[in-house]
């Protein structure tokens, strides 16, 4: 069984690693889910399902980084879990204006396609094809505007991530709510701004381009500085939906006044 996921999973960056040598990454990014469709007609069976395009396979690909990737639409575990935690606010008729930050390439797909007029969608790289590139610490929107944000991966990148909380906190309707995920460790978070270097962030926090690893209650603590009511909400795994253990912090924003 050992041998079958190292195949698949060695076939898999192989294919990936011979195409982005041959074409244009411009061009692979157009053509991404008809690549990943004939690929995906590899692993058609009935011992998995994807939560967000529906297939059903023989397994999902193992990567190296222990993610498991959907064969058809390219989904990671935190994107199919999100897709089920996002069911009850995208009814086009619940009309929850919806800005998501880093959407992956199949969500921003779907969720466009299901609720266009409520969902805004913000990467700071201009090469990842959202509506707009905002620096999250100076969200040129106004007070109260959103009814939900995602963000999922993104703290963990900014250096001032207390201001980018404040100004999620500020576009935040008063009603509204904002889901958050980062990469989490136990015990304390580990922050070091001397740590620089891509080699000593990759050491230190991870990844490269990681500026700090959270613990659950490390970053609960920053949301709630800011003033927001935050709940740890804490799934399962699913082996048959590909899905982690992992955790979402709810955050919302119904600040008790204590003093007046
Ligand atoms: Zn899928």
């Amino acid at each position: 069984m050992v041998e079958r996921a190292q195949f698949i999973a060695t076939m898999y960056s192989f294919f990936k690693k011979l195409l982005i040598r041959l074409f244009p990454e411009k061009f692979l990014i157009r053509i991404e889910f008809i690549l990943r469709f004939f690929y995906s007609l590899l692993y058609l069976g009935s011992a998995v399902r994807c939560t967000i395009c529906g297939g059903k396979f023989t397994g999902f690909i193992p990567l190296a980084s222990g993610d498991l990737l959907c064969p058809r639409c390219g989904s990671l575990p935190r994107q199919r879990r999100l897709w089920i935690i996002l069911q009850p606010f995208i009814h086009p008729e619940s009309r929850i204006n919806i800005l998501h930050f880093s959407p992956s390439r199949i969500l921003q797909k779907k969720l466009r396609r299901k609720i266009p007029l409520y969902y805004t969608t913000s990467d700071y790289d201009r090469k990842s094809g959202t509506d707009k590139h905002f620096d999250i610490t100076r969200i040129p929107e106004p007070d109260d505007r959103y009814g939900l944000i995602i963000c999922f991966h993104v703290l963990e990148h900014i250096p001032d991530d207390r201001q980018a909380i404040r100004e999620l906190y500020r576009v935040t309707k008063p009603e509204g709510r904002v889901f958050l995920q980062t990469p989490f460790k136990e015990g304390n978070m580990v922050e070091d701004k001397t740590i620089t270097t891509a080699a000593d962030r990759l050491h230190h926090f991870g990844q490269e381009d990681h500026v700090r690893v959270y613990s659950v209650e490390g970053l609960a603590g920053r949301l709630e500085e800011a003033g927001f009511s935050v709940q740890a909400e804490q799934y399962s795994a699913d082996p048959v939906l590909g899905l982690k253990e992992e955790t979402v912090l709810i955050c919302s924003k119904t600040k008790v006044q204590i003093f007046s």
